[in-house]
């Protein structure tokens, strides 16, 4: 059993809505080994949830400290490279999840169905997803378009919420722009770089996306 994490302050006074708790810790049920999944909640200080998940309901009360402290135990339990991986991993099957649980998602499966423009897919796939958080979490969340690039900006990030490390470690939302685009587009790939984070001093998380798939 790996000590816990350095940072055990009880609360953030940030949350998500605990339908979002629930489906993060469900995809992380459905990624991780069953031992595994045990440890991580047990790192975590999150036993509790193994047995009942949060309700399904819309109130905020899935401290960010929490969902920090997941992250944390996957680098933890994994290593560095597992930890990235199953972070991306589970940031791309919470938007699978939520594309039927969170109504507001619903729209994202059809347009790549839409005579749109890519970009214009891509860039409403992402303003949805962002508008989700914003208007039902603690985390703001913002799309910011270039000719190049999209600027996906995340402030008061639940993922390195209290954490410092050498480099960018919200590989989650990685994964969760990722899938967007992916969906969006029928099936393409698209680069998506953090480039700054709450953890290595900056002042927010940017996630940037080149605006043309990977060949
Ligand atoms: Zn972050």
């Amino acid at each position: 059993m790996k000590s816990g994490p350095a940072d055990l302050r009880p609360s953030s006074n940030r949350y998500y809505p605990n339908k979002m708790g629930r489906a993060l810790l469900i995809v992380l049920r459905e990624t991780l080994l069953r031992d595994d999944y045990s440890e991580l909640l047990s790192f975590a200080r999150l036993s509790q949830y193994e047995q009942s998940l949060p309700e399904d309901n819309w109130v905020n009360a899935f401290d960010f400290v929490y969902i920090a402290r997941l992250n944390q135990g996957l680098s933890e339990i994994y290593g560095p490279r597992g930890g990235r991986r199953l972070g991306i991993q589970a940031g791309r099957s919470f938007l699978t999840y939520g594309l039927s649980e969170f109504g507001t998602l619903a729209g994202i499966s059809d347009l790549a169905k839409r005579s749109y423009s890519l970009q214009t897919k891509m860039r409403d796939g992402l303003t949805a997803v962002a508008r989700l958080f914003t208007q039902s979490s603690d985390q703001y969340t913002w799309l910011e378009e270039y000719d190049m690039y999209l600027d996906y900006h995340v402030e008061q990030c639940p993922i390195c919420w209290g954490r410092t490390a050498d480099k960018p470690i919200c590989f989650f939302t990685v994964g969760l722009i990722q899938e967007v685009l992916h969906r969006v587009s029928d099936g393409r790939d698209f680069r998506v770089r953090q480039l700054t984070c709450r953890a290595v001093g900056d002042n927010s998380c940017v996630y940037r996306i080149d605006k043309e798939p990977i060949k």
